[in-house]
């Protein structure tokens, strides 16, 4: 038996492997967007050394609807463009209850969830003018804890109970065929500590590093070395206390009073990165809005009137983790040292 038959006897990837790979585009392949971006504020400030073109972001987000809460505008920023944006989504977010109040007795939703989800996923990428691929993993839920705080067990051969190298496999994989020079996850603390968000910075900084090695997860695709490992890091503190502070100022209610209280002496995590999107605002909102049974109309993610936002923080904001090209110590640009 050949060494690639043994790893893939030993590392059982997901059936839907296959299907995931032959649909993905080809490499360079862009969605008919524009290339030559509009004079008007943020949309105009990307330089072009490099044909934007050749520039391929993936982001890699443990749920449908985690790629439109946290980094969805810059996505659109990119994608907009010209770069080849591809969003990787481990789960199918099988797991998930219904989060909209307006929906949570729909029959149709309630006979198959997952299947909404699907749905929901395609409209949200839709909305964002990027590519999507499912990593075909199964969710792990996050039941709440009982009254010592302990939480049950992780579901059988979910995607959080997996060895590293089965969970990561396809993610290589798909490096490998996309080969993005920009991979964007969470921190190691998964931004918040659901099981599967903590798993898929895992498999996405196992990814990055193993990618570009030939001894590692041998395949059908050549190895490829992305050069730059993002945590995204929108929930920072600093922006939320800038939020609340603004709202509190116009006399209204501000969405962020109970978190910003208890917050504790949690550190803020560094940021690096601070990438103008305020002009994206609108396609972010629109993918959020496609997630119709994970996110209330009325509720908290749209709490925060948008020309406040666009005047208070008009950037979604990074913490680069690796980097293989030099650096400047501040960015705005999730490609600076690549173009
Ligand atoms: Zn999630």
């Amino acid at each position: 038996m050949s060494s690639v038959a043994r790893l893939r006897d030993r590392v059982r990837v997901p059936d839907r492997r296959e299907a995931v790979c032959s649909r993905l585009p080809r490499v360079g392949e862009n969605r008919g967007m524009p290339t030559t971006a509009p004079v008007d504020g943020s949309r105009a400030t990307m330089p072009s050394t490099r044909s934007a073109r050749s520039l391929r972001l993936l982001a890699v987000h443990a749920h449908p609807d985690d790629e439109s809460s946290k980094g969805a505008a810059s996505l659109a920023r990119y994608a907009h463009a010209g770069a080849g944006v591809l969003v990787a989504t481990c789960t199918g977010g099988e797991r998930g209850s219904i989060l909209n109040p307006r929906l949570v007795d729909d029959p149709e939703l309630n006979a198959d969830l997952a299947a909404a989800r699907r749905r929901e996923m395609a409209a949200a990428a839709a909305a964002l003018g990027v590519r999507h691929v499912w990593l075909g993993f199964v969710d792990s839920g996050y039941p709440e804890p009982d009254l010592d705080g302990a939480r049950p067990p992780l579901p059988e051969r979910c995607f959080a109970s997996l060895p590293l190298e089965q969970a990561a496999a396809p993610l290589v994989e798909l490096v490998r065929q996309f080969r993005p020079q920009v991979v964007v996850t969470y921190d190691e603390n998964g931004g918040y500590p659901h099981p599967d968000h903590v798993m898929t910075h895992r498999v996405a900084v196992e990814a990055f590093e193993a990618a570009g090695d030939p001894r590692r997860y041998p395949g059908a695709s050549a190895p490829w070395t992305p050069s730059k490992l993002y945590y995204v890091q929108t929930f920072s503190r600093p922006r939320i206390q800038a939020l609340h502070e603004a709202i509190v100022s116009t006399g209204r209610p501000s969405p962020y009073a109970d978190r910003l209280a208890a917050w504790g002496d949690r550190p803020d995590r560094r940021v690096t990165t601070r990438v103008p999107v305020a002009d994206f605002f609108d396609q972010r909102d629109a993918a959020l809005r496609a997630h119709a049974s994970q996110v209330d109309p009325d509720g908290g993610w749209f709490a925060v009137p948008r020309d406040i936002e666009r005047r208070v923080w008009p950037t979604e904001d990074y913490e680069l983790a690796a980097s293989r090209v030099p650096v400047a110590v501040e960015e705005d640009d999730l490609f600076a040292g690549v173009r």
